[in-house]
């Protein structure tokens, strides 16, 4: 018994000197476009960016309680530009930078629909799931492209399906698939995710004009799941890096 208090006593003085010699790690949101400028119009004609400051505004508590220092690239209500963005995150010196965002399709698969007065718009075929994107351009492109696949692999275990419908031979799509099971895509000129010098991904929540994947990311129980798996991808990630640094964890099983 007392090897037992000893052992933990000494653990806890390694944790706290380990916690002043490292930082927690810190994670940059960014709740993708501007008040004026709202990004897709949904099947219930809310805009984008309303979804994502929303998200954003769950999902920041949440790596919170898990040990994570987080910042908010903008407030709703806000504006700031694309490359500010990446550069607010290189100013923290933040470890990962997620940007989320709510996905539509091509005018040629969406109609017109008129929603409680507000028009909006509705996919013409089922276009569901999430998309994970990252940046070959991002000076940290394994470490994102990781982080994608985390973010995959524990998004998938949901019962939840990559939308596919980015990779489709159309204009303004044609986005080389590199996980086709995980919905990880490229897209190297994306500004937030190449402008940075923090490991990035921008995460497609859901498709807001499709009928299924509107009402599955407006329900509050759904969101709180995605976020706990986001928040187990992101401690994996963190795990993993640690492990990269061969540090020991030196209190595991106290
Ligand atoms: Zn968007």
């Amino acid at each position: 018994m007392r090897t037992v208090r000893s052992s933990f006593a000494l653990c806890a003085l390694i944790g706290a000197l380990m916690a002043g010699a490292h930082a927690a790690p810190l994670v940059v949101l960014d709740p993708g476009h501007n008040p004026a400028n709202g990004g897709a119009t949904s099947i219930r004609g809310t805009k984008e960016v309303t979804y994502n400051d929303r998200f954003v505004s769950e999902l920041a508590p949440a790596l919170r309680h898990a040990g994570w220092r987080v910042e908010i690239t903008r407030q709703p209500g806000d504006a700031i530009g694309l490359v500010e963005r990446a550069e607010l995150a290189d100013r923290l010196q933040a470890t990962l930078f997620l940007s989320i965002h709510h996905d539509s399709a091509q005018p040629r698969y969406l109609v017109a629909v008129e929603a409680e007065g507000l028009p909006g718009y509705r996919t013409v075929k089922p276009t569901e799931g999430y998309s994970l994107f990252v940046s070959r351009e991002n000076p940290q492109y394994s470490k994102s492209y990781r982080l994608a696949t985390l973010l995959g692999r524990e998004l998938r275990q949901l019962g939840r399906l990559p939308a596919l419908h980015h990779a489709e031979d159309i204009p303004g799509e044609n986005r080389p698939l590199l996980d086709r099971s995980l919905g990880i895509y490229e897209y190297d000129r994306l500004a937030v995710l190449r402008h940075g010098k923090a490991p990035a991904v921008l995460l497609e929540v859901g498709v807001i004009t499709d009928r299924r994947d509107e009402a599955y990311v407006d329900d509050p129980g759904n969101r709180a799941r995605m976020i706990r798996k986001i928040v187990r991808a992101f401690q994996r990630y963190l795990e993993e890096s640690r492990d990269d640094d061969g540090r020991l964890d030196v209190c595991s099983g106290t």
